[in-house]
């Protein structure tokens, strides 16, 4: 591979050989701790994002995800809440001491998530999204950078040189699927750009299950599929009664069914040397 021709730098693994981690308050990204992100597609109600938040604390868990901007493929979707979704994540967050994920879709949207969210999110329709990419890099706070669904690992990593370049060099990526000739799942999971990403950058690769498979029942084998060949950590969506979310209750699992998911990485985290 000949790296260079694509002129990658900042990301490029020789600019950190020993691998970037994103410290948190008293927690961390990358190198040695898988890190579970979990929550809601979207925020819907201080009750539901109270209940998500303490059963994630349950488990021990870190990081609380649920989206408040929803860039949806229908116009008739659901598209969150916006700032009053922001508020109540936060509020559910503090409350359990969880960090927070949540998604920016354009300008606007990017300066209330940063003023309410720990981490800010660029979700796939929006990786080529230059003008966000660019405000992204002069925030100081994490992105959470996934891949655009038809993107390939060069333009991905193109992205998130676009964020460093700006001068924010807390990103992570999210392998989240792309868009193959398949159609018995949303998208199609690519292993393949875990040890891709370990092997031409530093940054830290976390993988949404969630997203790429697309119904509940395949979750658990992405994740430790994902696990296994060397990501940082999972991104999963999760609801305590998936049949009713507003959005992408399909893909999303229960609380037990998460609760399952988590006991049985536990298991793996020794065989494969990982901290939680
Ligand atoms: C999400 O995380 O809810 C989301 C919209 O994901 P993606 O950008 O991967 O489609
Ligand atoms: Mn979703």
């Amino acid at each position: 591979m000949n790296f260079q021709k694509f002129s990658l730098k900042l990301v490029n693994r020789s600019y950190k050989p020993l691998g970037t981690t994103i410290k948190i308050g008293d927690t961390s990204i990358g190198e040695g701790v898988f890190s579970i992100i979990a929550g809601p597609c979207a925020v819907e109600s201080p009750e539901q994002i109270d209940l998500i938040a303490s059963h994630v604390k349950k488990l021990n868990l870190r990081f609380l995800r649920g989206g408040a901007f929803k860039p949806r493929t229908s116009p008739y979707a659901f598209h969150g809440l916006e700032e009053q979704g922001l508020i109540w994540l936060r509020e559910s967050a503090n409350k359990y001491g969880l960090i927070t994920v949540s998604e920016a879709v354009d300008l606007e949207s990017l300066s209330l998530v940063s003023e309410y969210s720990d981490i800010i999110q660029i979700g796939s329709r929006n990786m080529y999204n230059s003008t966000l990419l660019k405000a992204a890099g002069s925030l100081r706070k994490p992105v959470l950078l996934k891949r655009g669904m038809s993107a390939t690992i060069n333009e991905w990593l193109m992205a998130a040189e676009s964020i460093m370049v700006n001068g924010n060099e807390s990103i992570f990526l999210c392998e989240r699927g792309i868009r193959t000739f398949e159609t018995t799942t949303r998208n199609t999971f690519d292993i393949s750009a875990i040890p891709v990403i370990k092997k031409l950058s530093h940054l830290p690769i976390i993988a949404d299950p969630s997203h790429s498979f697309g119904s509940g029942y395949g979750v658990s084998s992405i994740s430790m599929g994902a696990m296994a060949a060397g990501a940082d950590g999972l991104l999963i969506e999760i609801h305590p009664n998936p049949e009713a979310a507003l959005s992408d209750g399909k893909q999303s699992l229960s609380l037990e069914e998460f609760t399952i998911l988590v006991n049985r990485l536990h298991a793996l985290k020794e065989p494969l040397n990982l901290r939680f």
